[in-house]
Order: C-alpha cells, then structure tokens, then sequence
C-alpha cells in the first residue's frame, strides 16, 4: 500500500482553513509515482485573509503586538518549535523523503539543520534586544541620537522545493526572530512539511497571524502575495525568472525585496590534489540533494595533467552511489522531484550530445529502477562554452567538464557566467586558493570542500542569482529596518529666528 501524508488544510490566523475555492493539489512520490495525497491550494481570496490576519498579529495593544514584544519573549516561541521539531524529526525526515525524492539520511541532517536554524535566530532575537537604542556619537551638542531596528512588517516567503523545510526555515526563522508577521508560500512540487511546520506552530501556541502557510501554485497564490498592497516585503528563493517576475511586481509599490536564484557554479581542480578527496568533493559538490541544489558545483575545471587520471577515478566514485528509494537504507541518490524536471533533465543531455558534448558516464534512466525520475549521475566531457550544458543551470545530477592549463584560464572559465551563486576551488596551495577565492565571482566560495552550510554564515549570490543574504546576522537584517531617534536636549532655544518674544 503507498504511503500516505496527513491531508491539512491552509494555516491563517493560527487555525486550519479551508482554502476559499476548495482547490487541492495532489502530492505524488517521485520514487513511485505514485499520489500519495493532496495539499490545499490556496488563491488570492487566501492570500487576502492570510495579509489581514498578518496585519492582525502585528497591530499594536491588541493583546496581539507580536512585534513590541522582546526578542526574548519571541526566543521562547522560536525554541519551542526547534524542540517540537527536533521531537518529531524521523517522521518529518520520512514526509521529506517521499514528498521531494530527497534521501532519507540527507532529510533527517535538513530537519537537524531546521531545528538548529531556529535555535540559531532565537539567540539573535534575545541579541536583539540588547541592540536597540545604539546611540549615535553626532558633532553638535545640542542633539542625541538613537537608532531602533523595527521589523519591517508584514513579510511575504516564497521558497522552492528542494529543501522545502529548510528553504523556509531559512526566512520564517530570522522573520519571526525580527518581530515580522509572515505569509509562507512553499512550492507547490514539496510542500508537505511546511504544513507539518503549520502544526508544529498551532502546538507550541504561536499567536494567531504570526506565521501563515499558504501551499498553492505559483501564479495563483505567490503571485497575488508579491504583489500586494500591504505586504511590505517578499523573500524569495527560487528560479532566476520567477524572481525576475517578483521584482517586477514589487516593483509597482516600491516593496523591498530579496532574491536568492539560480546558479551554474564552478569547482576548480589543481593538479596538486589527493585524487580521491577531490573525486568525492567533486562528486558531492553536484550529486548531493539528487543534484537539485542551487548552489551545486555542475561545471567542473580540472587541470589538464591530471584529467584523464581525475575522470576515471571519478566514474569509480559515482558508480558507488547508491541509487534507490529514498526510503532504502544507505541510499544517497534518489528520484528528481517531479515527471517535468525528469524530462527536463533529460533533454539538456541529449541537447548536449545533439551539440557534440560526449556522455563519459550515466546520461539516462538506471536500469535496475523501471518506476520513479530516477536519473543516473551523470559526466558530460567535450563540452565548450557556448553549449547550453555549459550556459545554463539543469537543476539536476549532470557533471559538464572543461580542463585548463593555467590559473588565469581556470578564473576565466569560473567566471564564464550569468550567475554568481557558488564556486570551489581544490588545491594544496592554501595561498594559491586564497588568491583564487578573491577573484572567484560568487556569493559563497568553498576551499578544498563543494556545499557544506551553516546557518551562522552568510549565504546569497551576485549577478543573476540574485541579492541580499540569508543566514547568519544578515539574514536577520533582512527583516529589520532602522529607525532614527533624533532629541533636541539643550536649554537653550535653537535660535535660529528671531524670537518675537525679543520684539
Ligand atoms: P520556481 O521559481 O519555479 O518556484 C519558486 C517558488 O515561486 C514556488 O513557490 C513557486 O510556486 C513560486 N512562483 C512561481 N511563479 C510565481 C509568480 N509568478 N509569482 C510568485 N511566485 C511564483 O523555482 P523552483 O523550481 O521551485 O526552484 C528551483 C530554483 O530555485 C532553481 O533555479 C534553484 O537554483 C533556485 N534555488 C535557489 C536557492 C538559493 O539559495 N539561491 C536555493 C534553492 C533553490
């Protein structure tokens, strides 16, 4: 019998919802194809309720002033739902796995990272409280300045699904941390655990209108979110033209905005490397979360003295993978997340080989697996950079290949790129990586390493993947606006007219 997920309905205003028009979207399991149930899909009369409920929670002595309260108050609740979720992590691991195709062992480190995600912001909240009041040293005495960080309000999230809860926790935890009332539109590909995340909230008695869960499609739930009156900011993850669409809305009302897109990033391989670290870094770097990760190191540039040597090592390595349902014990690739992207994927590879590029390895459908967008990882050599595989992120297990013969080249290639998202470089000359990280165009740069996060950092592209950074203290500021306090404390008058008292 196939599994089944808990049927929930919208969360708005701290209770369940039947979505206004009663629409739902089924949920199938990428490793059966099976449809496993069904998600809520909400429309603009949703988003509408969701806004005025948001509003709500941030409305001042109301007995809902979720934004005047401290950041230690808010600390409380943001722990609460780390514990809940930490108390519930085998089975939100399981919903993962077989919502977005994702392994499991690679589902339960998310929901870890999840949890810790909101341990992380609640400290910040607590920090927050500290920070308020800064003064401000000014050149005239007369005057004494403060500065107040304020949430900016009403916050639309709208996330991708291949990491559904993480995505989200990534901007519902540093929101609600800021004391922001937020409306979460996750993917309408994997939305499963941001209901349960819905759940995990009515549990610890988040006040209503705090967080709203809106599952839907993107045109008619996130597109209404983007673009209206009284949202006064929209984080988005997600395809590099979606947020072109999403800036544009924004754009109407002058609403702030942050975008993390997609990327095409490079991994630089030296000849000066241990062979088989590298293979698996490299490996990693791209296969990691079934390829579908925005930051994965998809275009190889390796030294042309080792790459022959480098390639075959690296089929070795990737004919280890254990590919399978992602349920399985040990399996470390699962299916793509849905039928589109698998067909997707597949014709950016026969396009690379209509181009001239070569398949070194994988390029099709395991044969052991005859159900499920299992697709196998995949090398692709002779590739030059006008080819699409070169030029365009796939969003899935394909590895593009091109060697090089200086350090200049290397760069060169590394940043033959619209995007700026990721980028790694592997060498045993810590100086030489050092030199190489400065020039590499990219948001994050890994050393001797491919994709390792940590919520502590910061993490955001250049160029089309996008502006702004989550995580770390900056993704707090994302939410935070600064306000100045300016008091005139002199005695005397200021002067600057004559009084007519003097008349
Ligand atoms: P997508 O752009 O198709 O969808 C992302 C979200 O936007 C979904 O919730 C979708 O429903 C919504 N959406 C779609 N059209 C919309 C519209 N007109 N108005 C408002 N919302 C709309 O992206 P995806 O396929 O879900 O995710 C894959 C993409 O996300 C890849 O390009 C990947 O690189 C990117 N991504 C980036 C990061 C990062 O940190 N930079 C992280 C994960 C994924």
């Amino acid at each position: 019998m196939a599994i089944q997920i808990p049927t929930r309905l919208l969360f708005i205003d701290g209770e369940w919802r039947e979505p206004v028009l009663k629409k739902r979207i089924p949920v199938i399991n990428p490793a059966s194809e099976e449809i496993i149930g069904s998600v809520p899909a909400a429309t603009a009369e949703d988003v509408e309720l969701a806004v005025e409920a948001a509003r709500r929670a941030l409305a001042r002595n109301k007995g809902r002033d979720w934004a005047f309260a401290s950041g230690a108050v808010r600390a409380k609740y943001l722990r609460a739902i780390a514990a809940k979720i930490t108390e519930r992590k085998s089975e939100l691991a399981k919903l993962e796995a077989i919502d977005c195709g994702k392994p499991l062992d690679e589902a339960a480190w998310d929901v870890d990272d999840v949890a810790g995600c909101f341990e992380y912001y609640a400290d910040l909240a607590e920090g927050l409280d500290a920070q308020q009041k800064a003064s401000i040293s000014l050149p005239m005495e007369q005057f004494k300045s403060h500065v107040l960080k304020e949430p900016i309000g009403v916050v639309g999230l709208i996330t991708p699904w291949n990491y559904p809860l993480l995505m989200a926790t990534w901007k519902v935890a540093p929101a609600l941390a800021a004391g922001c009332a937020a409306i979460l539109k996750p993917s309408e590909l994997a939305s499963v655990t941001c209901l349960e995340l819905a759940d995990v909230c009515r549990e610890v008695g988040l006040p209503p209108g705090v967080l709203n869960i809106l599952t839907g499609l993107g045109h008619e739930a996130g597109a209404p979110l983007a673009s209206h009156p009284h949202v006064d900011k929209i984080a988005f993850t997600g395809s590099t033209i979606t947020g072109s669409k999403i800036m544009t809305a924004a754009a109407q009302l002058v609403k702030p905005v942050s975008l993390e897109l997609g990327g095409k990033s490079p991994i630089v391989v030296f000849d000066d490397v241990d062979i088989d670290k590298a293979a698996e870094w490299t490996a990693f770097g791209v296969f990691w979360t079934n390829g579908q990760i925005c930051s994965a190191t998809s275009r190889l540039i390796i030294h042309e003295n080792i790459a022959a040597e480098f390639l075959d090592r690296l089929v070795k390595w990737i004919k280890n993978i254990k590919i399978s349902d992602p349920l399985e014990e040990g399996c470390r690739l699962g299916p793509v997340v849905s039928g589109g992207q698998y067909e997707k994927i597949l014709k950016f590879i026969s396009t690379a080989k209509s181009e001239g590029a070569t398949v070194l390895s994988g390029g099709a459908r395991p044969e052991h697996l005859k159900k499920g967008f299992f697709i196998e990882p995949t090398i692709i050599t002779d590739v030059t950079t006008s080819m699409q595989i070169w030029t365009e992120e796939v969003f899935g297990p394909v590895l593009c290949v091109k060697t090089f013969s200086s350090e200049d080249e290397a760069l060169e290639l590394a940043n033959d790129t619209q995007y700026g998202l990721g980028a790694a470089v592997i060498s045993k000359d810590l100086e030489r990586c050092e030199r190489v990280s400065k020039a590499l165009q990219a948001g994050i740069v890994w050393i001797n390493c491919s994709q390792p996060c940590f919520c502590q950092a910061p993490w955001g592209g250049n160029k089309r993947s996008g502006f702004g950074r989550e995580l770390g203290k900056w993704g707090l500021d994302n939410y935070l606006s600064v306000k100045q306090v300016t008091q005139y404390v002199s005695d005397e008058p200021w002067g600057w007219y004559k009084s007519p008292s003097k008349l």
